[in-house]
């Protein structure tokens, strides 16, 4: 069981996906997937940089399962931003994926030339390779500048989104646009401090849950997208059951007051302004 959410376009997306960002490669990654396939997972969130987008393709081909059941979200790196090399990071995408089209398009980060890798994009939804195009790790100031310079706006903001950086204010502007809401790091990246807090513990005890269910089920009924990661049969099983129960409006509330604005991660632009990364970055994707 999912919920599912439509997009501005009307394409649906599984609201619970599976995030494959570092998981370990060769037979762990093969059998990390196939249980999530197996458990009911159907979306999937990868991206060039993470280096496993041919080994989830396989995969997926491998469940025997039809292509059009899965969702499948790829993203274009910063180093290949701009009209004709993010053309070919797709193309270069879907050929390692072994697939002839895409779900869900991200520009990873807002780099040098997001607006014209945003052009070719909307070019490649326009030909049907894409159904529902976006970007991650925007920012209000980013998303505007993308509305202003063009007739189609994204679709959905990744971004990082956990019960201590609850990303309010970003998450009214992309509902007062039609933009919606994704979480990576859903939960809070496993921090063991956050699911132990007793706020999270005594909402999870009440209904014969875990903490990290308990914080899924927070972003579900916020309206957002989930994509947990789980190399852990267990805990691949647990995030999927987060549909058979539902937290009271003072349970919200508890949860929301545990914002304290704390990234786990960098603040998006600093990566973008910082040459080693890049550099490290360019390095590492060959
Ligand atoms: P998550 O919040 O999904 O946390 C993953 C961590 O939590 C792992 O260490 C995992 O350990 C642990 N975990 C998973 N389930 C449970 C559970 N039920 N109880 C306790 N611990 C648990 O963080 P991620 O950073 O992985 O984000 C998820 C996805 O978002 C990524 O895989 C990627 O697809 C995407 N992402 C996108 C980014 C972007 O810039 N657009 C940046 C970062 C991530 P274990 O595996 O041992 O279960």
């Amino acid at each position: 069981m999912n919920n599912r959410i439509e997009a501005v376009n009307g394409v649906e997306i599984p609201q619970l996906g599976f995030g494959v960002y570092k998981i370990k490669k060769g037979e762990e990654f093969e059998r990390v997937i196939r249980e999530a396939i197996r458990v009911g997972y159907r979306h999937f969130d990868t991206a060039k940089i993470y280096g496993n987008e041919k080994a989830l393709g396989r995969e997926i081909k491998k469940s025997g399962i039809p292509r059009e059941q899965f969702f499948i979200t790829s993203k274009v790196w910063t180093t290949d931003l701009g009209y004709k090399a993010t053309k070919k990071a797709f193309e270069e995408s879907c050929n390692k994926l072994d697939v002839s089209y895409l779900d869900m398009y991200l520009i990873h980060f807002a780099g040098p030339r997001y607006l014209e890798a945003w052009k070719a994009i909307k070019e490649l939804y326009s030909e049907g390779k894409i159904r529902v195009i976006g970007v991650a790790n925007f920012e209000i100031e980013q998303l505007e500048h993308v509305r202003m310079h063009s007739s189609i706006s994204p679709m959905i903001n990744q971004i990082e989104t956990h019960p201590e950086f609850s990303q309010n204010e970003l998450h009214d502007y992309l509902g007062r646009h039609r933009i919606l809401h994704e979480a990576w790091a859903p939960l809070g990246q496993g921090n063991k401090v956050l699911l132990q807090r007793p706020e999270l513990t005594d909402i999870a005890l009440r209904h014969k849950k875990s903490s990290a269910q308990v914080i899924l089920r927070w972003h579900i009924q916020r309206g957002i997208i989930v994509i947990p990661k789980s190399s852990n049969p267990q805990r691949i099983k647990e995030n999927f059951e987060i549909f058979d129960f539902e937290l009271t409006e003072k349970e919200m509330e508890t949860i929301n007051r545990l914002n304290s604005g704390k990234r786990y991660s960098v603040h998006p632009t600093g990566y973008m302004v910082n040459p080693f990364y890049i550099k490290l970055m360019k390095l590492f994707i060959k």
